[in-house]
C-alpha cells in the first residue's frame, strides 16, 4: 500500500529514484515530467486568472487536454473517454457564461464585442 510520501508529486519520484518502493521496478521518468508540466499549467493559470472558477474551468480543461496530448504522443491514439470528459465539463458551464467571458471590467466580453460591431442589437439582447 502506497504511503503519504509515495503521492507527492514529483518529489516521490525523485526520492524512490523513478523504482518502486516495494519491489524496485523501474517508473518511467515521463510520469514525473507529467507531473512537472501539468504544475507549471496550474502555476500558469493561477497567475493569470487568480483564485476563481475561471480558473477551476481552464485547469480541469488544461489537464484534460493535457493527458489527450501525452496519450496521443505514446500510443497514437485518443480514447473516447477524453473526449467525453472534456464535453461534459465544457457543458457544466454551459448555464454560466459570466464565469468564462466576464472581463476584468466586469462586462461580458461575447456581448460587449457584438455590441459595439452592431450598436442598435443592444435592444435586441
Ligand atoms: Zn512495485
Amino acid at each position: 500500500m502506497l504511503g503519504v510520501p509515495d503521492l507527492v508529486p514529483v518529489f516521490s519520484w525523485i526520492f524512490l529514484r523513478g523504482k518502486c518502493r516495494y519491489c524496485k521496478a523501474p517508473i518511467s521518468s515521463r510520469y514525473m515530467w507529467t507531473e512537472i508540466l501539468m504544475g507549471v499549467v496550474a502555476v500558469s493559470l493561477l497567475i493569470r486568472y487568480d483564485l476563481s472558477l475561471k480558473a477551476l474551468f481552464y485547469l480541469v480543461f488544461g489537464f484534460i487536454l493535457l493527458g489527450e496530448s501525452l496519450t496521443d504522443l505514446e500510443v497514437f491514439e485518443i480514447p473516447d473517454g477524453f473526449h467525453l470528459a472534456a464535453i461534459l465539463w465544457w457543458c457544466l458551464y454551459l448555464p454560466f457564461p459570466a464565469v468564462l467571458y466576464r472581463r476584468a471590467d466586469g462586462r461580458i466580453a461575447g456581448r460587449s464585442c457584438y455590441s459595439r460591431r452592431y450598436p442598435s442589437a443592444d435592444h435586441d439582447l
